[in-house]
């Protein structure tokens, strides 16, 4: 039997050390209801945005994100295209 793991590899580096927590924002780690690491008082100073690929991050932390170079726009946790839903 063959396995081709070639696809598998590209998938696997790109993944978090951490374990995959749907209530925490992927960039910062902090809950959605808390604030970004910038911050102090959740709410309306500090809202969640969520990209068409359904993957939610504090409107802070995913600005920062796509600053970044090395982002190349794309959603950190799906590497889809980052497009705010809606927009
Ligand atoms: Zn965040
Ligand atoms: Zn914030
Ligand atoms: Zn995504």
């Amino acid at each position: 039997m063959k396995v081709t793991i070639k696809q598998w590899n590209a998938v696997a580096t790109w993944r978090w050390d951490m374990a995959e927590d749907d209530d925490v924002c992927g960039i910062c780690r902090s809950a959605y209801d808390s604030t970004c690491s910038k911050c102090k008082y959740p709410g309306d100073e500090c809202p969640l945005l969520m990209g068409e690929c359904n993957h939610s991050f504090h409107m802070h932390c995913i600005i920062a994100w796509v600053r970044q170079e090395q982002s190349q726009d794309r959603c950190p946790m799906c590497r889809q295209p980052w497009k705010e839903k809606g927009a």
